[in-house]
């Protein structure tokens, strides 16, 4: 490992949010061989709350000569919320009383040094997918738990990962007892379903798939 490699890996272990290291680091595996393979197309995450799963995506795409586009309205999800078991009050704007994710999330990629790599856009998932044009090396999913928001993410989103790219899906729990099952009910499962792409590998929670029609 370089030193400067060190550096950045050693900041998303620093920063807030949900990306358990040995995920962070097939995360990054994935966007490296999936960039490697698509030369010239960009990432996109659905879901980066304080910019920690973003790090390891944009150092993967800084090594291979591209940028992973951060997608989040960083009001936060439900489980999110106060009185959610996720909630961090430092998080809360107290002038509107709502989550601003966003100045975190900008820190955390400035301190890693991958600011230029990583491009925020801030707004609604659906909406930002229903204008969105351009294929996609990879896609990693991270953002809404609920059925709702976990079904318009695989429907808005999907069809712009290129064939041959990779569809990342992060908390798929095919036990219930583990957590909550919408991304496995309404992104893994009909991801597979649809014939459209093949399962890669899994660490943890996370799911690396291929488009392979
Ligand atoms: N990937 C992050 C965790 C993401 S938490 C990490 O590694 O730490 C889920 C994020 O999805 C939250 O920041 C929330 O604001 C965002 N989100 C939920 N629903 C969304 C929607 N409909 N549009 C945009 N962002 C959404
Ligand atoms: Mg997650």
């Amino acid at each position: 490992m370089s030193r400067g490699e060190s550096t950045w890996r050693t900041h998303a272990l620093e920063a807030t949010g949900f990306m358990p290291a040995d995920e962070g680091d097939a995360l990054h595996q994935a966007a490296l061989a999936a960039a490697a393979a698509l030369p010239g197309l960009p990432l996109l995450e659905v879901g980066s709350y304080c910019g920690r799963s973003t790090v390891w995506l944009a150092a993967a795409a800084r090594q291979a000569n591209t940028v992973v586009f951060a997608v989040d309205h960083h009001r936060g999800s439900e489980e999110n919320q106060a009185g959610w078991e996720h909630h961090d009050a430092s998080l809360v704007d107290p002038r509107i009383s709502r989550m601003d994710t966003l100045p975190v999330f900008r820190q955390t990629l400035y301190d890693a040094g991958l600011e230029s790599y990583a491009i925020a856009i801030v707004g609604q998932s659906p909406t930002i997918a229903a204008h969105w044009r351009t294929p996609l090396a990879m896609l990693f999913i991270d953002g809404g738990h609920g059925e709702e928001p976990a079904r318009l993410d695989y429907e808005g989103w999907t069809p712009h990962v290129a064939v041959g790219g990779t569809l990342a899906i992060h908390d798929v729990f095919p036990d219930p007892a583990d957590g909550g099952r919408p991304p496995y009910e309404q992104i893994f499962l009909p991801a597979l379903n649809s014939g459209r792409f093949s399962l890669r590998g899994t660490v943890g929670s996370l799911r690396v798939l291929q488009r392979v029609d």
